[in-house]
């Protein structure tokens, strides 16, 4: 996807406080935290969102929670949010496939 921000972001076209990446993933720092701790965890296929995924995204999204499970062992978090927005009326504002990995404060539910 030429123009889409996070493809332009995996494809180092534009600059992310990239934290990890691996063959299928990056984590780079949300521009806009919601918290003290704020990462994005983005796989380099482009899916629009959740909802664009089939059958076999089944093993990248199980990655990427994996991804969110290692982040919070390496950085020693107790409690952690993974939320993905999907679609409009949800919150999504960027159409790729994105886990918000959030941290470092009490969280409220529902959220908002
Ligand atoms: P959404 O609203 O789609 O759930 O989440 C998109 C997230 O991307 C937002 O939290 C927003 O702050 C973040 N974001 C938007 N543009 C950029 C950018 O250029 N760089 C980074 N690192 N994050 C961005
Ligand atoms: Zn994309």
């Amino acid at each position: 996807m030429a123009d889409c921000l996070f493809c332009r972001i995996v494809r180092r076209e534009i600059p992310a406080s990239i934290v990890q990446e691996d063959e299928q993933a990056l984590v780079f720092k949300d521009i806009s935290p919601q918290a003290p701790t704020h990462l994005l965890i983005v796989p380099k296929k482009h899916l629009a969102s959740l909802a664009d995924s089939a059958d076999g995204d089944a093993a990248l999204l199980g990655r990427l929670q994996l991804v969110a499970a290692r982040l919070a062992k390496e950085m020693r978090l107790s409690s952690f949010r993974l939320v993905s927005n999907n679609g409009k009326g949800a919150g999504q504002s960027v159409d790729h496939l994105h886990y918000h990995f959030l941290a470092g404060r009490p969280m409220q539910w529902p959220p908002g």
